[in-house]
């Protein structure tokens, strides 16, 4: 049996652990949703007042080029570009998730409708995050596509000779399954299928390798893993043989060659530069350097393969500790054991009281949070792996210890056990975030 003595070991023989003094951490809480809006980084008021007070109070106008504003968008790129196997120059911050896919698939489906016209489908996976199929789904619909989406885990007998594009999240927000990149891209490529990641819940909390796996394109977020803050800059990334080939179709004039000639006519700038659109937000964007660099400072101590290695070791805890101290209680595992599957959050399933049950953990200061279930499946299709709700729990090597684990876990058997979860305030639905 694990016991809390062993956790504070754990704790003091992490050679990540001083990490976490990099963060705000409120006292007295456990954050467990990292994998939604990561904690907020201790440099990041005071550099973002200094862009406040001096680089736009003092200096206004002078700072887009003697603060390096200008440069933002490609100065960040290259740092999340360390963390995802991309070559430097070709990944840009800038915009959203949301809307930097709409530009990625938009390119992707036009670099198909050029070499493949015949082929009219994006297929995705119905378990994807909603805003990825929104944006699929409208693209698919004014170019006359259609999109196929399929059950978890279910891609590679889909890839037929009819799809255009595979757009899959690698790792899914709802059951913390990660996919293999390079084995689904390598399966993409043979059908003469294009692959575009999101890696929203990748960045900053797994090992990627975007040039080694081959994708075509990618997206990702700021402000989960990479504690850019609410509403933090997102990316995009596209491989070098297709940066020059296509202008997305939100062509601004931060994406034009020369933006500063003033000139009628777009002209696209070359590589990944093109990707961007209108003036950026610059104070977001100061707020995710911060962020970012609160990851590359674990570059020395292991870099992502030592957040990894921590990060697993963090859910391994977590799921044995829910196995032997929270059995009988209708618990699922719904996240992979195998690690290699497996993402940098562990989600349990249970067929009710799911939602109450992060209600009282909230209230007792662990945060973690709840997912409804997909509605059910057609009968024709495999069973729906989460038949209840879901109790999601993100881990953040960077600033989330084994003792932590320990408490969070302390604080779901008693949950558990007083069937807490069963109290009114506890069932009353409000947003949930
Ligand atoms: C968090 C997340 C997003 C967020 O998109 P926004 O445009 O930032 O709201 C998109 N896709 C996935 C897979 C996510 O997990």
């Amino acid at each position: 049996m694990m016991t809390a003595q062993h956790c504070r070991e754990m704790d003091a023989q992490d050679p990540l652990r001083g990490l976490r003094d990099l963060f705000v951490l409120p006292d007295g809480l456990i954050y467990l949703d990292g994998n939604s809006l990561g904690v907020l980084p201790k440099a990041t008021a005071g550099r973002v007042a200094r862009a406040i007070t001096e680089e736009w109070g003092q200096g206004l106008i002078r700072s887009w080029n003697n603060a390096g504003w200008f440069d933002l968008p490609m100065r960040l790129g290259d740092k999340v570009a360390a963390l995802v196997g991309s070559r430097r120059g070709d990944l840009v911050v800038t915009d959203g998730t949301s809307i930097n896919l709409y530009k990625l698939l938009s390119a992707a489906l036009r670099i198909a409708q050029q070499h493949a016209p015949s082929r009219r489908v994006v297929v995705s996976e119905r378990s994807n995050f909603p805003t990825d199929l929104y944006i699929a789904q409208s693209l698919c619909q004014e170019r006359g596509y259609r999109l196929l989406l399929v059950e978890d885990a279910q891609i590679e007998p889909a890839l037929t000779e009819d799809v255009a594009v595979m757009m899959l999240t690698h790792v899914n927000y709802r059951t913390g399954f990660m996919h293999d990149m390079q084995a689904v891209t390598a399966a993409a490529h043979r059908r003469n299928i294009l692959a575009l990641w999101d890696l929203a819940h990748s960045a900053g909390a797994v090992p990627v390798d975007l040039q080694a796996d081959d994708a075509d394109f990618a997206v990702g977020c700021g402000y989960k893993y990479l504690n850019g803050g609410p509403g933090a800059p997102a990316f995009a990334w596209v491989h070098p043989r297709h940066a020059d080939r296509f202008e997305q179709p939100l062509a601004g004039w931060w994406g034009h060659a020369a933006p500063f000639e003033f000139t009628p006519d777009y002209r696209p700038a070359p590589g990944i530069a093109r990707y961007l659109c209108g003036t950026q937000p610059i104070l977001s964007m100061v707020a995710l350097e911060c962020g970012l660099d609160t990851v590359l400072a674990a570059q020395p101590l292991g870099g992502m393969a030592g957040l990894r290695r921590k990060s697993l070791a963090l859910t391994d805890l977590f799921i044995q500790l829910v196995e032997e101290r929270c059995t009988g209680h209708g618990l699922a595992l719904l996240t992979p054991r195998a690690h290699e599957r497996r993402g940098s959050q562990v989600c349990l399933t249970r067929e009710q009281g799911a939602y109450a049950i992060v209600q009282a953990l909230i209230a007792r200061g662990v945060i973690g949070d709840y997912r409804a279930p997909l509605p059910a499946v057609p009968a024709s299709q495999r069973a729906d792996p989460a038949p209840g709700g879901i109790l999601r729990f993100g881990f953040t090597p960077l600033y989330t210890g084994f003792e932590d684990v320990w408490t969070a876990v302390a604080h779901l058997q008693q949950v558990l056990a007083q069937r807490e979860w069963e109290r009114s305030e506890f069932n009353q639905r409000h947003a949930v975030t």
